[in-house]
């Protein structure tokens, strides 16, 4: 795809809404008491009212030096990095069989590459799908080629001539590699907000109108930590690292922040958390929250034949739905995840998306 498909906002749109840009110097430290942000540049910005959208951080492994034909898949940059890389033959080792992982393993092997996956973990997508459906996931990738590998520990690599030649594996064997992409997850970049008297656990620990403790102080996306009063059964918190999500954490922040503003009441964000992410034909589309106790059942279609439904039940009740290339499945179970639904209650709602009742007369 080129680069001008992949833009958020047209620049032309942005410059409608008159916004005063400060790029390429970061915010360092805040300042809650003073209400200010400091910047590198050693400057201090003043605020009446701020959200902290700064997402998360890419994790590298400290064994692995990042030169050399070894990349990560963040910025534009990173991605132009890694195509330059990607040709029929090319030996490509990623590392974490995560989104990042599975998403590039798809497309370098569509492209041609020879693509290997080490993940640490039993299965693939452990953290979003859970050890059985993650395996189902990985079926999808052995089908089309390429060698996922669970349960592996990256130790490190070989280079020859300033380049990466192979991946080292705890059990003492290696894999050939002409570049690899370490995609193992990302933590919340909410290092600069150290110091600033906010409640800092795994992102930015926010109240359901997502305000971070201080009038005026909001987050949305990857950082944000917030009570999700409709998946409160699952988690008392939660931190959803996903586009839909971020997007409308970001618009409901906003909202919330001029409401404050002016006196008027808040909105509480609670929303169902949805992902989708396509890999090779399938697109795996996924409403809700995983749960390591949750009891997964398949409702339609055959993980065998990489085309189902699966939905997942944690003490009687319903709490996410997973599609693969099944759009028919997941969307319309949205409400039912939004409210108390039994296991009896979703299967007969699956049964019935199954057999549609033969329109009357
Ligand atoms: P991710 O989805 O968190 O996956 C990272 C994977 O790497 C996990 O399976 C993790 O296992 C594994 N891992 C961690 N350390 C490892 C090690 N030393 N050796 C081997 N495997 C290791 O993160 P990501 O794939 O890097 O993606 C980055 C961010 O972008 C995430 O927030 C992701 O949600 C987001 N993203 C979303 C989409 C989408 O919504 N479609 C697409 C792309 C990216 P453990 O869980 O056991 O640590």
């Amino acid at each position: 795809m080129d680069a001008d498909r992949i833009m958020l906002r047209r620049p032309e749109m942005l410059e409608e809404l008159h916004i005063d840009w400060r790029l390429g110097s970061a915010a360092v430290s805040l300042d809650t008491a003073a209400r200010t942000v400091s910047l590198a540049d050693g400057s201090a910005v003043p605020w009446d009212g701020i959200i902290l959208a700064t997402g998360g951080t890419v994790r590298t492994l400290p064994t692995v030096p990042m030169t050399g034909g070894v990349h990560v898949l963040r910025s534009r940059d990173d991605a132009d990095a890694l195509r330059a890389e990607l040709r029929p033959g090319t030996r490509l080792v990623v590392v974490g069989a995560g989104f990042i992982g599975l998403e590039a393993a798809a497309t370098a092997a569509q492209l041609g590459a020879h693509v290997t996956v080490l993940e640490g973990a039993p299965a693939p997508l452990i953290r979003g799908l859970g050890a059985q459906m993650g395996a189902a996931v990985a079926a999808v990738h052995a089908r089309n080629g390429v060698d996922v590998r669970c349960g592996v520990s990256v130790t490190g690599i070989e280079q020859r001539d300033g380049r990466v030649s192979a991946v080292t594996l705890g059990d003492g064997t290696s894999v050939a590699a002409d570049a690899v992409l370490v995609g193992i997850g990302v933590t919340p970049a909410t290092k600069w907000l150290e110091g600033s008297g906010l409640t800092l656990r795994d992102g930015v620990v926010c109240d359901a109108n997502l305000c971070a403790g201080v009038p005026g102080v909001y987050a949305a996306g990857d950082l944000l930590r917030w009570p999700n009063a409709m998946f409160s059964h699952v988690e008392p918190d939660m931190r959803v690292e996903h586009w839909t999500n971020a997007a409308e954490q970001g618009a409901i922040a906003a909202q919330n922040l001029l409401a404050w503003s002016r006196g008027e009441p808040q909105t509480p964000y609670s929303a169902v958390p949805f992902f989708w992410s396509d890999q090779f034909d399938a697109r795996i589309q996924f409403l809700g929250r995983s749960h390591p106790d949750a009891v997964v059942t398949v409702v339609a279609g055959d993980p065998s034949e990489g085309r189902f439904a699966a939905m997942y039940v944690l003490h009687d009740r319903l709490i996410a739905v997973l599609g693969v290339t099944m759009p028919k499945m997941v969307m319309p179970s949205r409400a039912l995840l939004s409210v108390p639904t039994t296991r009896e209650q979703a299967l007969a709602h699956f049964e019935r998306l199954k057999n549609p009742p033969a329109p009357a007369g």
